[in-house]
């Protein structure tokens, strides 16, 4: 069948990559895509916002099978539109997205459901959120709503620094994602990431990573959509992830059908690994951006059967996925100046080179100049991702590659993995 998959990352890239081996797979076509995944797919130009055009592009080519890639157009409604015209899709209706797209409707579901996470306040006006913060103390969590690509999330440390953060929310810095707050108890710990498929009733687990969000080494400096990953996690033990399966994903995608809103599509749980055990701090309705290369590294069953047999709800009859029992680690190069103002047009060379066995770049932004020269285009540049025994041999093979690439506008993190590569010394 045909394939049409949305998105122009790296985790569309590494999404593209697995797809076209599928055996599902005639021709996949891609929207918008980007220069990497160009070479395993036809990319074209649909409007994601234009629900009738993209059901139109469907019919048209005969689409068997839709993938949405980021959380915007599945927030916005777009899988409702192409199953509402008999189109097969990857990814939750609109109603079901709400997981990712309203914080307050997660928390309030993980009361009622009984779903371990941090105690929280929903406020709607300032006033609210600053009697909640006196509830909390410090330090405290500050949440816009609604999607803020990452930025509306402030970890208080102090009172005066959550007050700042609830005057943004309230003084409308996020629109209308910032209509509603969350306050948050800090949770303490460690996290990491559990992804499944789900098609609104069986849940099959779809592997563990770690990602490195803040810019700096050490994990320090601001937040960005993610610096660095590998996976599997090793901190989520067999035993963690079966609590995990137990008392966090059945439990949701239980009360989402019970709710009428079938969750379907993968199931991205942010976790703290707590003194009293894993809690929720957040669900994502689509992969990790850069979890996903790591996991499609380590993927050796077929991507587009799985996505098909989640789409077609017979995830109970379908293929077990199956993972390499090895480590994939990859490195976030990024444009200078990222994330707050990335340097755009940076020549990137090397890259056939730099991609030997178990070494795989995945494009994030990047782009073709005038005269065909790849360059970048946006912050989070090339996902270098390389495979190896254990985190610290990939690591070392990962960036034994970034050192092959030519990229004098860009910079990457040196430690990423550090905290399992410092266990794995000890
Ligand atoms: P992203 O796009 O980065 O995933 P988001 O806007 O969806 O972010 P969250 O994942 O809810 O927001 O929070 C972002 C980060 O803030 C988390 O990865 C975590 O490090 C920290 N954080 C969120 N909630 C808590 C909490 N209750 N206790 C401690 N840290 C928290």
């Amino acid at each position: 069948m045909n394939i049409l998959l949305l998105g122009s990352g790296g985790r569309e890239h590494a999404l593209a990559w697995k797809l076209a081996q599928s055996r599902h797979c005639a021709k996949l076509f891609a929207s918008p895509g980007n220069p990497g995944i160009a070479e395993c797919a036809d990319c074209v130009s649909l409007d994601a916002a234009n629900h009738e055009a993209v059901v139109a592009f469907c019919e048209e080519r005969r689409i068997g099978l839709v993938v949405i890639g980021p959380e915007a157009p599945l927030v916005d409604g777009l899988a409702d539109a192409l199953r509402g015209q008999g189109v097969a899709v990857f990814g939750p209706s609109k109603a079901a997205a709400q997981l990712e797209g309203s914080k307050g409707f997660t928390k309030d579901l993980c009361v009622r459901a009984g779903i371990p996470t941090a105690g929280y306040v929903r406020a709607t006006d300032e006033a609210t959120a600053m009697a909640a913060l006196d509830r909390f103390g410090a330090p405290v969590v500050v949440k816009a709503d609604g999607l803020a690509a990452g930025k509306g999330v402030t970890v208080a440390t102090t009172r005066e620094e959550a007050e700042d953060a609830v005057r943004d929310i309230f003084g409308g810095r996020f629109g209308d994602a910032g209509a509603e707050a969350v306050i948050e108890e800090f949770l303490e710990g460690e996290e990491a990431s559990f992804f499944a498929l789900t098609d609104g009733s069986t849940i099959v687990p779809f592997g563990t990573a770690q990602d490195h969000k803040r810019v700096g080494e050490g994990d320090s400096g601001p937040n960005t959509g993610g610096m660095g990953a590998y996976s599997p996690a090793p901190v989520l033990t067999p035993m963690i992830e079966g609590e995990v399966i137990e008392r966090i994903i059945a439990p949701t995608v239980r009360e989402m059908a019970d709710q009428g809103m079938p969750y379907s599509g993968v199931l991205y749980a942010g976790l703290m690994l707590t003194a009293t055990g894993p809690k929720l701090i957040e669900y994502n309705c689509r992969f990790g951006d850069p979890e996903c290369q790591v996991l499609m590294m380590r993927l050796e069953s077929d991507l587009g059967e799985h996505l098909l047999a989640c789409a077609e709800n017979r995830l109970a009859r379908g293929e077990h996925p199956r993972f390499s029992g090895d480590t994939a680690l990859t490195v976030v190069m990024a444009a200078e100046g990222y994330p707050a103002t990335p340097k755009k047009g940076g020549a990137i060379s090397g890259l056939a080179g730099a991609q030997t066995d178990g070494t795989k770049v995945f494009h994030a932004g990047t782009g073709l100049d005038a005269d065909g020269t790849l360059v970048a285009s946006g912050g989070r540049v090339l996902n270098v991702t390389a495979r190896g025994a254990s985190v610290t041999q990939a690591k070392a093979r990962a960036y034994g590659a970034v050192d092959r690439i030519g990229f004098p506008d860009g910079f990457c993190r040196r430690d990423i993995g550090w905290r399992e590569v410092e266990r794995e010394a000890s």
